[in-house]
């Protein structure tokens, strides 16, 4: 389980899914946002933040859903999309630890 920024209200970020590709940056930058998205750090620690360690709302108010569309590992998704992931792990725990699916076990 990565850990989750979901301090955004229409996307959420995953940073451990991210692997640097830029391609969020180039979209914040195009949608011309005030703080956008940037590199931080170097080499194999290079990570995707919001400069100035602002909040995510505050880098992407206009590019977030576009960001989310680009991203190529979902390291940023739709936040309607994480909740229903997130419901369909739940499902398949259930699964496994009941050893049988939530509708046989009802
Ligand atoms: S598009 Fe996704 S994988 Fe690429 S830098 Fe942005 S968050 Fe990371």
């Amino acid at each position: 389980m990565f850990r989750r920024d979901g301090t955004h209200p229409a996307i959420i970020f995953e940073p451990g899914k991210c692997i640097a590709c830029g391609l969020c940056i180039e979209v914040a930058k195009r949608y011309e946002e005030e703080l956008g998205l940037t590199f931080i750090g170097r080499g194999f620690d290079v990570r995707t933040a919001v400069p100035f360690g602002s909040p995510l709302a505050d880098g992407l108010r206009r590019a977030a859903l576009e960001c989310a569309e680009v991203c190529p590992t979902g390291a940023l998704v739709h936040a309607d999309e994480a909740e229903e992931e997130a419901g369909g792990d739940e499902e398949r725990w259930r699964e496994d630890a009941d050893g049988r699916s939530p509708d046989e076990a009802v």
